[in-house]
Parts: structure tokens; sequence; C-alpha cells
């Protein structure tokens, strides 16, 4: 299966629960530690076309879409399917 959007995940690896042993509460995850649950993320985004890239993201900003679609007449759903 394939996204039907290009996406690219940057991230700049610290998350929140970095000082945790482990995971508590987290249902099929219990006891797997951050480092751990974020390989399983990363794992589970391949099969998608996911790009990672492990770096900071300092400034962004929209670009034009590319459809034909009139200003101000672009939807975007969030939705993948
Ligand atoms: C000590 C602690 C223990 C916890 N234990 C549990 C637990 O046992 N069970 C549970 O369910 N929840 C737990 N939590 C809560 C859980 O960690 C958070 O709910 C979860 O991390 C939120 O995930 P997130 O992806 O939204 O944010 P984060 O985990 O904070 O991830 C955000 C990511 O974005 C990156 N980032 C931020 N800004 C930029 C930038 N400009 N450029 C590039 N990358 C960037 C960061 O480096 C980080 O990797 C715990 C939290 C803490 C603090």
């Amino acid at each position: 299966m394939v996204a039907r959007r290009d996406v690219l995940v940057i991230d700049d690896g610290q998350p929140r629960n970095q000082p945790s042993p482990a995971s508590h509460g987290f249902f099929s995850r219990d006891g797997a530690s951050p480092a751990e649950l974020r390989a399983a993320g990363r794992a589970q985004l391949e099969p998608y076309g996911v790009e990672l890239a492990e770096d900071t993201v300092l400034r962004a900003e929209r670009e034009a879409p590319a459809s034909s679609s009139p200003p101000g007449r672009e939807r975007d759903t969030g939705r993948a399917g």
C-alpha cells in the first residue's frame, strides 16, 4: 500500500518521554522503551513510502498548490483514504 500524498517526517529525535525507561498503559506496547516505540513507529511507516529525515525544522511555509483549483478553494481533509 502506498500513501496518496508524498510525506516527509522531519524529526530531531527529542521525544518527551525520552527520560522514561519504559512505557506504561500503552496498549500492546507496555514495557517498551521510548526508543523501541520510535523504532516501531518508523518501521510501520515504511510500507507507505514515507520519507524520514533526522533534522531540525527551522521554518515552514506553504507552497502554491499543484492542482488547478482557484486560490482559496483547495481542500485538505487530512484523510488518507
Ligand atoms: C517522562 C515521561 C514519561 C511518559 N510516559 C508515558 C507512558 O508510560 N505512557 C504513555 O502513554 N505516555 C507517556 N508519556 C507521554 C508521551 O511521551 C507523550 O504523550 C508522547 O511523547 C507525545 O508524542 P508526540 O509525538 O506528540 O510528541 P513527542 O514525543 O514530544 O515528539 C515530538 C518530536 O518532534 C521533534 N521535534 C520538535 N520540534 C522539532 C523541530 N523543529 N524539528 C524537528 N523535530 C522536532 C522532537 O524532537 C520529538 O522527537 C510520558 C511523558 C513523559 C514526559
